[in-house]
């Protein structure tokens, strides 16, 4: 009884891109060329005018607790950037900021999921949702969805899976990890189901600025109904390269948000005081020039992809990330070596072909492969070629 692990702590799944990442780095540190393909950040800086404010945050002495929700001055930014690039309106009070837009999401099913609610998501998803709704003892409800429906649910699947235990859907547009990106008629069609569904609508929205040529569209600014019970979920990391900074923030009804609010004083109190002072000015200083260089990436390795046996993909039209099928290559052979299953692939790109990808299985899709694009484009070129050998010896 005494000296063990929570049911909780023991439920938790560890994060299948672990072996994968602790491998890539072993290998790394042994002086072995990898190319890493799977990081979920940027590559690029975080905007010097963000750096130097929290700079002179420090130098201020500014260093000190802020307001649990987050500093007026940001909190007040943060509502005129989902005003104008959103279309949406918020008071501060309906505004959280955190530590890192997965510790919104974390306060938000602590905040609304009691032991067995539902909560539906599209799969392929984010890793982390089914396991944080697992931890506040919900029941995450997967729908899967694949290249058919460019790895977008339908509404009627949506309607299918609605019942009277769902409290929540979440949403994610432009998808981690298949890049997909929600249209506004798709939105409307998938607002007309939601909108007599008694649940809450959560809408992670963080890859929002990393699109290429299509237009994001928030579901909470289609109409009041649905904005009245949408979380609002957004970030620095991958629009100003701020991963550890840790900023992220919700926004959404007062009632959710107090709550919220109360169990982060509980729990981390403010997001920390100088990143809160770059968050103000990062809003300010988005760069155009990586969604080009993203876009020409996407591009470049789609189109190699695509050029190679076993192999089709599908064209993201957001994030960082290509989602190739693999499944005509599961049941082949590479050097004597069975490819089973996408885990088996991966491993075998590792150690065989020195390029680290994800397998889908921890997305809810294992016949995928995800693949980042937030490295150089050399690496991309080395990669490529690495990956074309690769399969150039495998035998079906
Ligand atoms: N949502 C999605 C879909 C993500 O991919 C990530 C980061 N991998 C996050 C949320 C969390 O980002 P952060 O906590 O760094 O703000």
């Amino acid at each position: 009884m005494g000296l063990s692990l929570s049911a909780r702590a023991r439920g938790i799944a560890p994060s299948p891109t672990l072996s994968i990442d602790a491998k890539t780095k072993a290998m790394v540190s042994r002086g072995e060329q990898v190319i890493n393909l799977s990081v979920g950040e940027p590559d690029f800086q975080t905007p010097p005018e963000a750096s130097l404010a929290a700079v002179g945050a420090i130098a201020a002495g500014f260093t000190k607790y802020t307001a649990v929700a987050g500093i007026m001055e940001l909190r007040r930014r943060i509502i005129r950037k989902l005003e104008q690039e959103n279309g949406l309106r918020y008071e501060p009070d309906e505004i959280l900021v955190s530590v890192g837009a997965k510790h919104s999401l974390f306060n938000i099913m602590l905040t609304l999921v009691d032991l067995g609610d539902e909560v539906i998501i599209p799969a392929p998803y984010w890793v982390t949702y089914p396991e944080q709704v697992r931890l506040a003892g919900g029941v995450p409800v997967i729908l899967p969805t694949d290249e058919s429906t460019g790895f977008k649910v339908t509404p009627g699947q949506l309607k299918e899976a609605l019942g009277p235990k769902t409290k929540a859907v979440i949403l994610n547009s432009p998808s981690n990890p298949t890049g997909a990106v929600y249209r506004r008629a798709e939105l409307e069609a998938l607002a007309e189901v939601l909108r007599p569904a008694d649940c809450y609508v959560i809408s992670d929205e963080i890859y929002e600025k990393l699109i290429y040529g299509v237009e994001h569209v928030s579901i909470a600014s289609l109409d009041e109904e649905i904005f009245r019970k949408t979380l609002v979920v957004n970030g620095f990391s991958k629009a100003f390269s701020m991963t550890g900074w840790r900023l992220g923030y919700t926004a959404g009804p007062k009632d959710v948000i107090k709550a919220m609010t109360s169990l982060q004083s509980q729990s981390t109190s403010n997001p920390t005081s100088i990143a809160q002072k770059a968050g103000v000015v990062a809003l300010d200083h988005f760069d155009p020039d990586v969604v080009e260089e993203f876009r020409a990436r996407r591009d470049y390795v789609l189109e190699r992809l695509r050029g190679m046996p076993y192999i089709s993909c599908a064209e993201p039209e957001g994030a960082f990330y290509l989602f190739p099928n693999v499944s005509r290559l599961l049941g082949g052979r590479y050097r004597g070596q069975t490819i089973d299953t996408s885990d088996r692939l991966c491993e075998l790109l590792l150690e065989e072909a020195r390029v680290s990808l994800v397998p889908g299985s921890g997305f809810g899709a294992p016949n995928n492969i995800r693949l980042s694009y937030a490295v150089s484009r050399v690496d991309l070129e080395i990669a490529m070629e690495r990956m074309e050998a690769f399969l150039g010896e495998v035998e079906r």
